[in-house]
């Protein structure tokens, strides 16, 4: 698919919205429709992250607002509600190029959220851009959730002009705990399948999915996750991460991952027979 192509498909998602699996059917043109997201772009800061995982850093952060899921223990969600839209991608890429040109030393560029599929059209034609201006740009991420349509899935992972040159993905918990830690029941379905898929799509293309190790859940998702990735994707780089921390003022459940099932954790991925690992973004 050329630049074009991709455009025109992206514009039919749009039009009666079928981004991901949510049954909205709105024109993003006018609209917003469930996840809050019209068809401006909105950016709610851009950083150099030295914290993510060692083979991508120093990133340039860009978080883009809205995301069509809602973890009741999001540390995201209150920081997109009032962002301007940003004018155009033309503008948008000079000013990042004029950052990375000075900064000297950025690893990787990652499109983040909230959820940046939900205006991956900016995402796409910024970093089109950046490599009109640069030449030779950092290794660009899509950071996804991976809840979205099988159709952006085939565009996102398009070989043939790869705006993506790598991913990074959430597997956050099993399909009986996707209701309450997503809010959405068919997360494990539709994202399994979408990251197995993308693997397939783009195997040449650096992967690193995430788990975020939540406070009771190692038996009914660290585990059963961490098999599933062994089986399904094995050549993946799986980030087990340990630094768990509910921000929200008042929330029901433990603050922190205790010490024990940190250890447990680690246990777990230690013995999983997975070939390739970081804890907390760090070799081991
Ligand atoms: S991307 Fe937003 S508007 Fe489109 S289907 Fe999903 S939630 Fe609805
Ligand atoms: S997927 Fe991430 S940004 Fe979206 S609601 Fe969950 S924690 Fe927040």
């Amino acid at each position: 698919m050329n630049d074009d192509e991709i455009k025109s498909k992206l514009r039919v998602l749009y039009k009666s919205c079928r981004i991901c699996p949510k049954p909205c059917g709105v024109d993003r043109s006018a609209l917003c429709g469930a996840c809050g997201i019209d068809a401006k772009p909105r950016i709610y800061q851009n950083f150099v992250h030295l914290g993510e995982e060692c083979s991508i850093v120093p990133a340039l952060v860009i978080n883009m607002c809205g995301c069509n899921l809602s973890c009741p223990t999001c540390p995201e969600r209150h920081r997109w509600s009032d962002c301007l839209p940003i004018e155009d991608a033309t503008s948008y890429a000079q000013a990042i190029a004029r950052f990375i040109e000075k900064h000297g030393n950025i690893q990787s560029i990652e499109w983040i959220g909230g959820e940046p599929s939900l205006q991956v059209g900016f995402a796409i034609e910024t970093s089109w851009k950046l490599r009109e201006i640069l030449g030779t740009v950092p290794t660009i991420y899509l950071n996804s959730n991976m809840y979205f349509s099988t159709d952006l899935l085939h565009i996102l992972c398009s070989d043939e002009a790869p705006s993506i040159d790598a991913f990074v993905y959430d597997l956050k918990c099993t399909a009986p705990c996707s209701r309450t830690i997503t809010g959405a029941k068919d997360y494990y379905e539709i994202v399994t399948h979408n990251i197995e898929v993308a693997t397939h799509l783009r195997p040449h293309a650096p992967h690193i999915l995430r788990h975020l190790v939540m406070p009771g859940h190692l038996d009914c998702c660290t585990n059963p996750i961490l098999s599933w990735c062994k089986e399904h994707i094995p050549n993946v780089c799986i980030n087990l991460m340990t630094t768990f921390h509910d921000f929200r003022p008042n929330g029901d459940g433990p603050l922190f991952l205790s010490d024990a099932e940190k250890h447990k954790a680690i246990d777990m991925i230690q013995t999983s027979g997975i070939a390739t690992y970081f804890i907390d973004g760090q070799s081991v």
